[in-house]
């Protein structure tokens, strides 16, 4: 579509266009090819025996969603905190997202950065392609229709208003089909930025806000639990790496279970975290989601690889912590 609009627009709009408009399209049009090459082939955060290690450390388990001790049946590998394994790639993605049709490849830890500038750099794309193109149609139809204007239709006649319309859309086609369909199309991807930024907002992935959406249904239910975890817990590292970069330790343990019944120790599961019995939550507003560190930090999160929270690596407290 992108390839076609433009191919149909550009040599149409051209000849109306100053210097700082053609610049600005230029830009406009290249920046999601870039983008659009850089979501499709960059790794989203392949989970393989190679970096497991490395993704387990990046983001501790809250013990609400992510429950150490875990095992992706496929892979074979301990699921670590926030990923998902995603039928389509076969394999564990790190911080999975979403499986996203139209880069054919999950949205991830590795390219989730990619994918929020692809999303904006579109976005931009079409408002501008839409601007641009009517403020022309607007130029040509008020030559040949003097007092006409795009909006309020006032003093010229709904059916005048229409022709005026119909006249600057044939006049040319190309011109007239591409400025209607970036006009159209902007809403939507505007929204769907909109969407993808509220989730950056709250602190969670499109695949955590669903599994939260299932944990609220099974709260007002009735067979969701809770209980506190203490600070200096003890810990199995072999199962749940410290992650010294994250700033947050989970506060309390969640779990739904499948009869209502508080949760009871599994066999062949590691033990849930937590002390003490365990209460019923009937709301999601009284649980914490330990990933939400405010609009700011969640962005930065996701454009600094690694990102320490405002701390140098050298000053987080590793040696503190493994003694907890
Ligand atoms: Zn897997
Ligand atoms: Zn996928």
């Amino acid at each position: 579509m992108l390839v076609g609009g433009e191919y149909m627009f550009l040599p149409s709009a051209w000849p109306y266009m100053g210097w700082f408009a053609k610049l600005m399209a230029l830009i406009a049009v290249v920046l999601p090819y870039i983008f659009l090459y850089l979501s499709c082939y960059s790794d989203p955060g392949y989970i393989t025996p190679e970096t497991h290690a490395y993704y387990m450390s990046l983001y501790p388990y809250d013990h609400a969603l992510f429950h150490p001790g875990r095992y992706c049946e496929t892979c074979k590998l301990l699921k670590p905190a926030r990923s998902k394994h995603c039928s389509i790639c076969k394999r564990c993605i790190a911080k999975a997202d979403h499986h996203c049709v139209f880069i054919n490849l999950c949205v991830g830890y590795g390219n989730h950065h990619w994918f929020l500038s692809l999303l904006l750099s579109t976005a931009v794309l079409t408002s501008y392609g839409g601007f641009l193109g009517l403020s022309i149609l607007f130029g040509v139809t008020k030559e040949r229709f003097p007092g006409w204007s795009i909006w309020p239709p006032a003093g010229y006649g709904l059916n005048k208003y229409l022709i005026a319309w119909s006249w600057a859309m044939q006049r040319d086609i190309n011109l007239g089909a591409t400025t209607l369909l970036a006009a159209l199309t902007s809403p939507l991807v505007w929204a769907l930025l909109a969407y993808t930024l509220y989730h950056v907002y709250c602190g969670t992935t499109t695949n955590e806000s669903l599994k939260w959406s299932e944990m609220a249904e099974d709260m007002a239910d009735g067979y969701a639990f809770t209980r506190p975890i203490k600070r200096g817990r003890h810990r199995d590292f072999r199962i749940e790496p410290s992650c010294s970069r994250w700033p947050v330790e989970p506060e309390m343990a969640v779990i739904a279970t499948e009869d209502g019944e508080p949760p009871l120790v599994q066999q062949g599961m590691p033990p849930l975290a937590g002390d003490g019995d365990w209460q019923r939550v009937w709301k999601l507003k009284n649980v914490e989601n330990m990933y939400d560190l405010g609009f700011k930090d969640n962005l930065t999160d996701i454009f600094v690889r690694e990102y320490a929270f405002g701390k140098l690596r050298e000053e987080l407290p590793f040696k503190s912590r493994r003694l907890d």
